[in-house]
């Protein structure tokens, strides 16, 4: 397999290189929070996944429900006027626990897409209001908004436009509310005063509110090192933008579905934005799925100015049923009790991660639930990042590998977590012990 897949498996992201002198991982199996290798060797998953499989590995009731709309129904395209039961159910499942009026859904293949389409919905919208100057988008620095084209363009790290350029004029971009190193320190009433002066300078810098369509922010950064906003800071934004009349996109593909305790961070924030994108968690990463959600204002303008041809595009996998199905029994397993044990697990998490800031590496400790980040300095009076190459994340994810742990080592220093919402209270302690050896390990 390690020769097969040198020869010929072109893997996603950079860090290919590292794999590549290494000779790649095959995982073999997995069960609740628990990875094992072709080798036997055994791992508490620490990131589930790629942050996507929330309700954990080996649920057979999902594994069920799959099968059984493959025997029923394995394709129905959403085209011509048709659907499917799963389909339809999952939509109004979703828009009737989305915030407020996000009200209407469309279903994507992942969050990449589901990004893509909503900037093709707010210039139908802008244009169906008589608005087609309102073409500008914004977004946030250290944010991730996918690796599709019009996705990159929204994303502000550098290693997604490197080498390819984004063919786009309307990447704009504020700085992030990255408390730990803010040039305006940690306090949070400073952090929103100069996001919101960044974002009004911008406005102005692009022509006014009058030719900018949107701002694009995750809840909370994932790809950028787990940034959490300080708190009020999604409201006053989500306020900003609608006195400019500046419509306000929550990327919740990694927020979504439990990961911060309730289903949408949105909720918890007690704010509606005007378009919400999800992913990962709708399906739990058991098959690819993402969705859209539009308020009724944005759903209705579009809707009314051309009918449905408005909605011009759309994809052959779309509303896919086997997927609408999973999505349908993964919701039903998070009310059940996930969300529950998730947000019991997340606590303890957190509780553990604070009680490494003694050691020498760590510099900060941050996260909401069952999504944190532990950030490595060498210095942590001088707040030190460690060197920004790919090798010591890479020597940082193979011992913790060793020690059997998954988590994520960003090329800044930061390790990722976002462990499965069904972790036991003995894999919890694992993850945060595990993470303490590795930690030691570097040190010496
Ligand atoms: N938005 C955010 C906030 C994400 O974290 C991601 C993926 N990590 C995406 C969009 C893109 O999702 P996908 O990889 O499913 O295309």
């Amino acid at each position: 397999l390690v020769e097969l897949d040198r020869a010929h498996w072109v893997h996603p992201v950079a860090s290919y290189r590292g794999h590549e002198k290494a000779g790649v991982r095959v995982l073999r199996s997995a069960k609740g929070a628990t990875v094992t290798d072709s080798a036997g060797h055994q791992m508490v998953d620490g990131f589930a996944g790629l942050w996507c499989v929330n309700a954990g590995y080996g649920q057979e009731s999902i594994v069920e429900a799959a099968a059984a709309q493959m025997r029923e129904l394995p394709y129905a395209t959403g085209y011509f006027g048709l659907g499917s039961e799963p389909a339809i159910r999952l939509a109004a499942a979703l828009a009737e626990r989305a915030p407020g009026d996000l009200n209407h859904v469309f279903f994507t293949l992942g969050g990449s897409d589901a990004v893509d389409s909503t900037v093709r919905f707010i210039r139908y919208y802008q244009q169906a209001r008589g608005k087609p100057e309102k073409d500008q988008f914004i977004s946030v620095e250290q944010g991730y908004h996918g690796s599709s084209t019009v996705g990159a363009g929204l994303t502000a790290l550098p290693a997604f436009h490197a080498g390819f350029g984004v063919p786009f004029d309307w990447q704009h971009k504020i700085p992030s509310h990255y408390a730990y190193r803010n040039p305006v320190g940690g306090d949070a009433g400073a952090i929103i005063a100069a996001s919101l002066d960044a974002l009004r300078s911008k406005v102005e810098a692009l022509g006014g509110p009058e030719r900018v369509a949107a701002f694009y922010c995750e809840p909370i950064q994932g790809s950028g090192g787990v940034l959490v906003p300080p708190p009020g800071w999604l409201k006053a934004m989500r306020e900003a933008c609608r006195a400019m009349d500046i419509l306000f996109v929550a990327d919740e593909v990694i927020t979504g579905f439990g990961r911060t305790g309730p289903l949408f961070m949105c909720e918890e924030e007690d704010i509606v934005p005007d378009l919400m994108t999800t992913a990962k968690g709708l399906t739990s990463g058991y098959v690819p799925m993402g969705a859209v959600f539009l308020s009724d204002a944005v759903y209705g303008t579009i809707a009314d100015s051309a009918g449905a041809a408005a909605i011009g595009h759309g994809y052959t996998y779309s509303a896919h049923p086997v997927s609408a199905a999973v999505g349908l029994e993964v919701l039903r397993l998070y009310e059940g009790g996930l969300l529950e044990n998730g947000r019991r697990a997340g606590a303890r998490l957190m509780a553990g991660l604070e009680a490494l800031r003694d050691h020498p590496l760590v510099g900060d400790v941050r996260g909401r639930g069952m999504l944190a980040a532990v950030e490595l300095v060498t210095d942590k009076a001088r707040k030190t990042p460690l060197p920004a190459t790919a090798e010591p994340a890479r020597r940082i994810f193979d011992r913790a590998w060793d020690n059997g742990l998954i988590i994520r080592a960003f090329a800044n220093g930061v390790i990722g977590y976002a462990p499965p919402l069904c972790c036991t209270e003995a894999e919890i302690d694992a993850i945060v012990e595990r993470t303490r050896r590795t930690l030691d390990q570097t040190l010496a």
